[in-house]
């Protein structure tokens, strides 16, 4: 993934907050509406020029157009006939055409935007393309730009999945900023250092978005004029009117690079990676927490909008000592023609290793070497070995033996220098992590995507929860050398650890206050929906079947033929929805599901209940009843329904804590070996 930005706005110094775009886009129009006169730029309104005013102003002054030639009339003709079709038609070309002053005269370019879906990715409603295509007045290609709109709302549930098999963009884009459901990473809002300007929330959870994957300026003598800015303008004029439900436009700022021997010094590539950075907020877009991804909110009142450019977080700046770069070459130049491209990187990789070797041989010995082995290493280390000592990266061999997962060594190290270990336990590295916070974040990752042979795969709900030795490792981190103890003794402990519960109070480590009181809340709305059927006494074939269109969708579950033996069958129906209201009170007293014998004999219902098993029925058919109706209407993987439209649900669960295990309905269910379908 890589975005082209081929020309360049240098900023200088602290950058005042952007006005964002709806306010500036005054020197362009549809090619239809085009006079003579120049729309011009108002510059004037505001002490607070952002950069992008700064930009344009001093285009239009060094070309000879004065932001006091306004023509608001013309404005508002353009704003009001503009037609804007995000999000609803497939393809809705518009051209629009734009003076430039070049080589001491005006020339007009053309700008041409349509949408288009995707043929690769199978034409998903989801998910479209809107291309931009820039030509000189002479029809010269001199510019593109590629952006996709995800509609979230529509694939939550397989978030990751759908936005891996869409582009290489969107994938990144999904496993850098979002969890599995398409919801902005809790890190990025609560962690003290990875939360970044802190700017974003949950908002950035809601509505769909727009990824701009590519901008580019390919023609010398067009850079560097405001182009790319104009098409970027235009791009998210598209996103704030008619109806796209766009909240959001991301893009992750780099420059290409199509040679793999490039030789690019590091501060070369930082400084021209920085411009294009600089272009990027120039133009509205901030630091997601300390991602390569910058967003930009629709919204113009979003504090994302106020955050000035020059106040934007920047995570610290990696030095790489480890590389070729560092003028320590240890071998000879590879003969690259009959190395190949493998050989050149195994070459590269080797020299690192011999540098990190040379460097740091603690680091490299935790890194390489089996625990065990690693133990006996660090046993015979010298007595005035600086355990303390950090690689580039700011990690310490805490971190890395953490990241491992390499409990021997945890425990070594917290049994034979316990002081400087529990100073290192709250060490941060260059990412902001602690080593507890490094291996759960590893894990966490993992849990919604993992690489296999450079294959993506995406678990999902097939998340069974951290090995042994993870939860060994991380009870030592979080309890010291007691922790694996008190593991042995709290077995809600190790399922917590064991399924990465981050609000303490998960129901067998798994079921998250908030999914436990939806599901609570779903089972009643069942049980009531459905106990008037249930009870009422139907007269013929067609006042049962009026009334079971009404309520089926509860069924779909349930095998057929007990659907069709309700209708003569009171205390089967009353079953079903006994068996909804045993599972209900389970999961409200017991945070999980039933056992099946218990409930027969202690339920009044248990007549019924048992006609409905001895038919046939199964506790299975009624407990995908209720997770799926949770999952659909939940505010994380479904529509949010509840949250929205039930009273007091919402301040419910405001009452709740959060937990990394929120909507994982399908990894409970796989729990009690149900498996709910989509
Ligand atoms: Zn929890």
């Amino acid at each position: 993934m890589a975005v082209i930005v081929a020309f360049r706005v240098v900023p200088t110094g602290k950058m005042p907050p952007s006005q964002g775009f709806d306010e500036l886009d005054r020197d362009c129009r549809p090619a239809s509406r085009r006079v003579a006169v120049e729309a011009p730029f108002d510059a004037g309104n505001s002490q607070e020029t952002s950069e992008v005013d700064h930009f344009i102003s001093e285009f239009h002054g060094k070309y000879g157009r004065s932001p006091a030639n306004n023509d608001n009339q013309y404005d508002h003709a353009y704003d009001s006939d503009e037609s804007s079709n995000f999000g609803c038609v497939e393809s809705d070309f518009e051209t629009f055409t734009h003076s430039i002053m070049i080589d001491g005269r005006q020339e007009d370019i053309t700008i041409a935007m349509w949408f288009s879906t995707d043929e690769d990715s199978g034409h998903p409603e989801w998910f479209e393309n809107l291309l931009v295509n820039v030509k000189s007045a002479s029809g010269e290609d001199i510019g593109r730009a590629k952006a996709h709109h995800v509609m979230r709302d529509d694939i939550r549930r397989f978030f990751r999945q759908h936005m891996e098999s869409a582009s290489e963009g969107l994938a990144e884009l999904a496993s850098s900023v979002f969890d599995r459901f398409g919801n902005l990473k809790d890190e990025f809002m609560t962690h003290p250092i990875r939360k970044g300007s802190g700017a974003f929330g949950n908002e950035v959870s809601r509505g769909s978005f727009l990824c701009i994957e590519t901008l580019e300026i390919s023609v010398q003598k067009y850079k560097r004029l405001g182009i790319g800015a104009l098409v970027t303008r235009k791009i998210l004029q598209k996103c704030t009117a008619g109806c796209s439900n766009v909240s959001f436009a991301f893009v992750w700022p780099s420059q290409i690079s199509t040679d793999v021997f490039s030789r690019v010094s590091s501060d070369e590539w930082l400084r021209a990676r920085g411009e294009v950075v600089s272009f990027w907020r120039s133009v509205g877009f901030r630091r997601i927490g300390p991602t390569c991804w910058f967003g930009y909110p629709l919204d113009s009142n979003h504090q994302v909008r106020k955050l000035a450019a020059g106040d934007d977080y920047d995570p610290p700046t990696v030095i790489d000592d480890l590389g070729d770069e560092c003028g320590e070459t240890l071998e000879m130049e590879p003969d690259l023609p009959e190395a190949g491209i493998s050989s050149f990187f195994e070459q590269k990789a080797n020299r690192r290793k011999a540098r990190e070797q040379r460097k740091y041989p603690l680091h490299f010995a935790s890194r390489t070497l089996p625990d065990a082995e690693l133990v006996r290493c660090f046993a015979e280390a010298s007595s005035d070995t600086d355990w303390k000592k950090q690689d580039a990266h700011w990690d310490t061999v805490l971190h890395v033996v953490a990241k491992r997962v390499l409990s021997k060594s945890i425990r070594w190290l917290l049994l034979c220098h316990p002081d400087q270990m529990q100073e290192l336990l709250f060490h941060r590295n260059a990412l902001g992590y602690t080593p507890i916070e490094a291996l759960e974040a590893k894990y966490y990752k993992g849990r919604g995507r993992s690489l296999y042979e450079d294959v993506r795969l995406v678990p999902t709900d097939m998340f069974k929860g951290y090995t042994d030795l993870a939860v060994e490792s991380l009870a030592l981190l979080k309890f010291g050398l007691e922790g694996p103890t008190m593991l042995q003794s709290n077995e809600g402990l190790r399922l917590r650890l064991k399924f990465g519960c981050t609000c303490g109070t998960c129901c067998a480590g798994l079921l998250s206050p908030r999914t436990r009181h939806t599901l609570i809340v779903e089972a009643e709305i069942i049980s009531e929906t459905l106990g008037g059927w249930a009870r009422r006494e139907y007269k013929d074939e067609k006042e049962f079947e009026e009334a079971l269109e009404c309520v089926e969708h509860f069924f779909k579950d349930v095998p057929t033929h007990i659907r069709k033996l309700f209708q003569k069958d009171e205390s089967l129906r009353r079953g079903f929805v006994g068996i909804i209201d045993v599972i209900r009170g389970s999961i409200h007293d017991n945070g999980g599901l039933p056992i099946l014998e218990a409930f027969i004999h202690a339920n009044p219902s248990a007549n019924s209940i048992a006609s409905f098993l001895r038919a046939g029925g199964t506790i299975a058919s009624c407990v995908k009843s209720i997770l799926r109706f949770a999952r659909d209407r939940d505010w994380l993987c479904g529509n949010g329904y509840l949250m929205e439209f039930m009273p007091g649900f919402k301040s419910d669960m405001d009452g709740l804590p959060r937990c990394r295990n929120d909507s994982e309905y399908g990894a409970f269910a796989r729990m009690y070996e149900v498996v709910v379908e989509s």
